[in-house]
């Protein structure tokens, strides 16, 4: 049995403060969950302070993206073991607007999994293909290539330490949500892949979360469906009572 997790990509919004603040709220209205994980990634400018309000809470840290170096001359870079320091358990890779915006490519993704497993992050690994793919038929070729370079050469207790984000490049900000079906026939694909790579132990128990415009409205049915282990949240993950709602709707339907 897999246990959902509920993430929220904080993006590039929120000070110091404001992270704080809402990490703050979330840490007292959650604390009494305990039928699913919840995770929280901030800027990284917050995760310091965020990880000392988050002390005794049920609420992970994630970075939301890391370089694949140790250390050295990369100005603006920031490496695992610098997220670890601050206070993270996780860290966001490949988000399509990596992939997208700042042209991140399937081989240096891969050298960042690597690079995270190796130190002891969990690697939140989003995966999806953009409308056009989706429209002319690449859906599964583009979701093939994408876990093959980044899982090539992981072991399989190396890749069980890993978590996928579905997150279909059409769906994320733009208010537009895969249906339940769309989501679903994604996430069979993407376990079957693990399936036929690794075996069918890994396939059942590797965490598959979908995202792109999930709301406190949408969640319940994206959960019900069997491979949805969960959702990464973007916009609505940056007000309390809408990712508090997100994560009361996916415990509803669970129970
Ligand atoms: C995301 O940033 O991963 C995401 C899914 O964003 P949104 O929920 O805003 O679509």
């Amino acid at each position: 049995m897999r246990r959902l997790l509920i993430a929220g990509n904080w993006k590039m919004h929120k000070s110091v403060d404001e992270s704080v603040e809402l990490a703050g709220i979330l840490k007292s209205s959650l604390i009494d969950i305990v039928e699913l994980d919840i995770l929280i990634c901030p800027t990284y400018t917050a995760l310091h302070p965020v990880a000392n309000i988050l002390k005794g809470s049920n609420i992970a840290l994630g970075a939301q993206n890391m370089h694949q170096e140790d250390s050295g001359a990369f100005t603006g870079e920031i490496s695992a073991d610098m997220l670890i320091s601050a206070g993270a358990s996780h860290v966001i890779l490949g988000h399509s607007e990596r992939r997208h915006v700042f042209g991140e490519t399937d081989q240096t993704i891969s050298l960042k999994l690597k690079k995270a497993l190796d130190k002891g992050l969990t690697p939140v690994f989003c995966i999806g293909e953009l409308l056009e793919e989706r429209e002319s038929g690449k859906m599964d070729q583009v979701l093939i290539r994408q876990l093959s370079s980044a899982y090539e050469g992981l072991t399989k207790a190396q890749a069980l330490k890993t978590i996928v984000a579905y997150e279909p490049v059409w769906a994320i900000g733009t208010g537009v949500t895969a249906t339940p079906d769309q989501a679903q026939s994604a996430h069979a694909f993407v376990r079957n892949w693990f399936r036929k790579t690794f075996d069918v132990d890994l396939a059942e128990r590797i965490r598959i979360l979908y995202g792109g415009s999930v709301k406190p409205g949408n969640i319940a049915d994206l959960e019900e469906k069997p491979d949805v282990d969960g959702g990464l949240i973007g916009g609505a993950s940056l007000k309390a009572d809408s990712f508090t709602q997100i994560i009361e709707n996916a415990i509803k339907k669970e129970v």
